[in-house]
Formats: structure tokens, C-alpha cells, sequence
């Protein structure tokens, strides 16, 4: 599976360093709502990385910003109940993944995933 925008991991940010590089322009922070728990940041490309439908990906420094999971949501415009849960599962994160950072059971991120 192909994601646009990068979800911050030690993986990551050891084989992509536009995404540090990014993090650091922004001060490790979402630069909406300031957001600083690391596990919550997304490295977002402004212009979707995409070019006449094309896969593009611009890691210009200009084209980067730190965002997290619930503002990187309404950015796509995912504006349901549970914003940052539809976006983590977007992401990949699993259902026990999720529910361990929102401190919920994974059978109720299922839920809210299927229900809203
Ligand atoms: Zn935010």
C-alpha cells in the first residue's frame, strides 16, 4: 500500500531524510494545533504528490509540513467523528496499534472505524 504522507517511525526517519528534515524545519511539531507527542506526526506533502495523476513525490523543503494524525485528517478532509482513527487506520496502524496510543480496546476502534 502506497501513502502519500509519511507517518513518523525510527524507520523512517533513518531512510528518508527529507522527513527529518522536515520535522526540524516545523521544531518536531504539528504546525497546527503544536501537537509534539512524536507518534502523532505526519511529514505532509502540499501538493498531494501527485502531477497530471501522476505519482510525484516532491520532498522539496517547501513542499513538506509536520502535521498530526486529527489536523493531518481535516487537511484531507476526513471530517468524521473520529477523525484521527479513520486517519491512523488510512496509515496502516492497526486496530491494537491505535487503540494502545488512544488508550481505547482494539474492538472499539473496529467499531468507530466501521461506524463513525
Ligand atoms: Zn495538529
Amino acid at each position: 500500500m502506497y501513502y502519500r504522507c509519511m507517518k513518523i517511525n525510527n524507520v523512517n526517519l533513518k531512510y528518508y531524510y527529507w522527513v527529518f528534515e522536515a520535522l526540524q524545519k516545523d521544531n518536531f511539531k504539528c504546525i497546527n494545533c503544536k501537537n509534539d507527542n512524536f507518534n502523532d506526526l505526519i511529514v505532509h506533502h502540499k501538493d498531494g504528490s501527485r502531477k497530471n495523476g501522476q505519482l510525484n513525490m516532491n520532498n522539496n523543503l517547501n513542499n513538506l509540513e509536520t502535521l498530526c494524525f486529527k489536523c493531518h485528517a481535516k487537511r484531507h478532509g476526513l471530517v468524521k467523528k473520529h477523525p484521527e482513527i479513520i486517519e491512523m487506520v488510512r496509515m496502516g496502524l492497526s486496530f491494537s496499534e491505535i487503540g494502545r496510543r488512544l488508550g481505547i480496546s482494539r474492538q472499539r476502534v473496529h467499531q468507530i472505524n466501521k461506524h463513525g
